[in-house]
């Protein structure tokens, strides 16, 4: 058993032109693949070879000596909720989760505001994520390079924008403000984002 690439849930042209086919080529293709083949790599003839990527994810997490093991191994889990967060088509928050955002950011519009300014705050490569915290409350946070809320159990992740550079110089160069925008107000996975608030 190795950590496995999953399939894109949408065609790599179905978020054009606010992500190109070109950009989910390399995105997918290059990036994650690489993440999964690296990941494989390092595991293997270790006691982690055969262990689930989240646990992989969280023994690394604890021991400096493994962190290119942590580093990979994240970015396939952050890399797989990426693809989950997005959707070709528009979606909106269902009841319980309108309803949350209304009661932390005031409306879906000043959540999505404050989504894309703190992905922009964030600086050098990274993910900005919505996550439940442990009162079932939204937060904001962002991450750099491959951390994960998967090492803060007070945190369940809820959508996730990949902000590194790779997910949009292609299209954007350096506008990543637009990048957010376009993303944050027109492809956001409010479906999963509402079945994962409403879970345990
Ligand atoms: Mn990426």
């Amino acid at each position: 058993m190795t950590v496995q690439l999953p399939e894109l849930p949408f065609a790599p042209d179905a978020l054009s032109p606010d992500i190109s086919a070109e950009t989910i080529s390399f995105h997918y293709g290059k990036h994650h693949a690489g993440y999964v083949a690296t990941t494989n790599k390092l595991i293997a003839d270790t006691v982690l070879a055969d262990k689930p990527l989240t646990e992989i994810i969280l023994t690394a997490a604890a021991d400096t000596v493994l962190t290119p093991i942590f580093n990979n191994a994240a970015q396939c889990f952050n890399h797989e909720f990426y693809w989950q967060s997005l959707s070709p088509e528009q979606t909106l928050p269902p009841p319980a989760l309108q309803e949350a955002l209304d009661r932390d950011f005031g409306s879906r519009e000043a959540f999505e505001q404050a989504f894309q300014a703190a992905g922009l705050a964030r600086f050098g490569s990274g993910w900005v994520w919505l996550v439940r915290d442990e009162n079932h409350h939204l937060q904001i946070i962002t991450t750099g390079n491959a951390e994960t809320p998967l090492t803060r159990p007070n945190m369940y992740p809820l959508l996730c924008i990949d902000i590194w550079e790779h997910a949009y110089y292609l299209d954007y160069q350096n506008r990543r403000a637009d990048y957010l925008k376009n993303i944050i107000t027109r492809h956001l996975n409010w479906r999963f984002a509402g079945d994962r608030f409403s879970s345990r």
